[in-house]
């Protein structure tokens, strides 16, 4: 169009720069924005709000941010698209205060806003904003909406109120393929592996044809309560329906195989991959490998995902592990420097827990909470308490666990713990304690909140940057698979 002369309009901007966002072809989204600025059509409110998209949803959040900030006027579009945007980034708090915002601008705020806000809610297991929105949805009925409905089933699920994800999914009669694969993830986090199985059969009766995403769901369900034979259907049956298992597909597989104990069976899935076998493939083998004990195969693993190149920090220490333990400490060294040497920033280990509309951060051997004297007071006391119903600290988690910053401080102290004891001493008795981390929940700790679950009576809900724990009466909800 350009080259013969013609110039885009209010409506041809929006579409390109559209299609550059599903593409996530940024560079090309960018040439798009220099032409708008060129014509003078950075202004027009349709034009700017689909430039502050594109960035957003190609993940600039920075860029959106310059071009929305300057905006003379801003439609539910640019409002969305940040959103949108720091919802997909993590970053929870200017998400929510910009969700708050747009709610005061007199604008007719869409389902899609509502969606990013309640994902933001569950992904950081903010449970009663979570409730306030899906209060706001009902009253402006966005909640027969397939996208905010999917988004308020993972808000529940996440938030560990499994009852609030089905009667959302209950209430909604038209369902899309989303809110099938939302509740299917719910029921898998949850270990309601039948309930899953239904809803599967569920799907193909009312004639929902299944998708990637969907199989993902069933299989970790199948993975998470160690049913080989189920796997191993649903896994053919992909084929059935036309799809072609992925990386994921495959890993997933031999996570269950894995962990079941059928070692040389996940080995010869891995054999006959028609793709190469990714990280995650090898991760789920290692994983295996050291539940059942396999030190060699998990070397042999270990050398596999060193041919890899340049893998995540996760697995560096998986490796280094697998080849401390099968007695090659050379190379173990070798891993960790790999490590260091390419500057990975660990984390620093937090836990959160929501209380009103407060949210209260802890970090191990914090004692920077206005309650802290109480808050340790209260963990000394269960400490004593769990100790005389059977708990034994298993101090080799301060070692092991290289993946945490959280190994220098003592055990007893990890974020989540402080979390919990905050929760013991704030809410009312019978008010289930809501944490969530953003690392793994070490070995001690899961023994020490299962026994703090039965000591105080209380449910504590525990999502860590890995899965999903609800501790009730001295058990966990993850069968001590994590
Ligand atoms: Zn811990
Ligand atoms: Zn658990």
């Amino acid at each position: 169009m350009i080259d013969v002369g013609v110039r885009p309009d209010d409506h041809i901007y929006p579409s390109a720069t559209k299609a550059c966002a599903v593409l996530s072809r940024i560079d090309i989204g960018r040439s798009i924005h220099c032409v708008v600025l060129k014509t003078g059509f950075d202004g027009d409110v349709f034009v700017g709000s689909s430039v502050v998209d594109m960035y957003a949803k190609c993940g600039d959040i920075r860029d959106a941010r310059k071009v929305f900030d300057i905006m003379p006027k801003r439609n539910v579009v640019s409002w969305g698209g940040m959103i949108h945007g720091y919802t997909q980034l993590g970053e929870a708090d200017e998400a929510l205060r910009m969700f708050k915002q747009v709610l005061w601008e007199d604008l007719d705020v869409n389902g899609c806003i509502f969606s990013s806000a309640i994902r933001v809610c569950g992904n950081s297991t903010l449970l009663e904003l979570g409730k306030q929105i899906h209060g706001l949805c009902l009253k402006m009925s966005y909640d027969s909406s397939c996208f905010v409905g999917s988004a308020l089933i993972s808000l529940y699920s996440k938030c560990g109120v499994i009852e609030g994800a089905y009667k959302v999914f209950d209430e909604i009669s038209v369902k899309n393929l989303g809110m099938w694969n939302a509740m299917l993830i719910a029921c898998a986090q949850h270990a309601h592996t039948n309930k899953a199985f239904d809803l599967f059969k569920r799907m193909e009766c009312v004639g929902m044809k299944p998708n990637f995403i969907t199989f993902l769901c069933v299989l970790y369900a199948c993975s998470h309560a160690g049913l080989v034979e189920e796997g191993k259907y649903y896994f053919e049956l992909m084929k059935k329906y036309g799809l072609e298992p992925g990386d994921q597909h495959y890993a997933s597989m031999v996570d269950l195989l894995g962990r079941a104990g059928k070692l040389q069976d996940a080995v010869s899935i891995i054999d006959k991959m028609p793709i190469r076998p990714t990280e995650s493939v090898w991760g789920a083998l290692l994983t295996g490998c050291r539940i059942h004990g396999d030190t060699e195969l998990a070397a042999y693993a270990a050398d596999r995902v060193f041919e890899l190149g340049p893998v995540s920090s996760g697995m560096h220490v998986l490796v280094s592990n697998a080849y401390a333990a099968a007695g090659r400490y050379e190379e173990a060294a070798k891993a960790r420097k790999m490590l260091r040497d390419r500057g990975v920033k660990k984390e620093t280990g937090l836990s959160w827990v929501e209380e009103g509309n407060r949210v209260h951060r802890f970090a191990a051997g914090d004692r920077r909470h206005s309650k802290s004297v109480e808050i340790y007071k209260k963990l000394e006391e269960l400490g004593d308490e769990i100790e005389r119903a059977g708990y034994i600290a298993d101090t080799s988690f301060v070692l092991q666990e290289v993946d945490s910053d959280e190994k220098n401080q003592a055990i007893r102290y990890h974020s989540e713990r402080l979390a919990i004891a905050f929760g013991l001493i704030t809410f009312p008795p019978g008010r289930p304690i809501r944490v969530m981390k953003n690392l793994r929940v070490c070995g001690d700790c899961h023994t020490a909140i299962k026994f703090m679950s039965k000591c105080s009576g209380r449910v504590i809900i525990v999502r860590d940057n890995n899965r999903f724990h609800r501790f009730e009466d001295g058990k966990c909800s993850c069968g001590d698979y994590w």
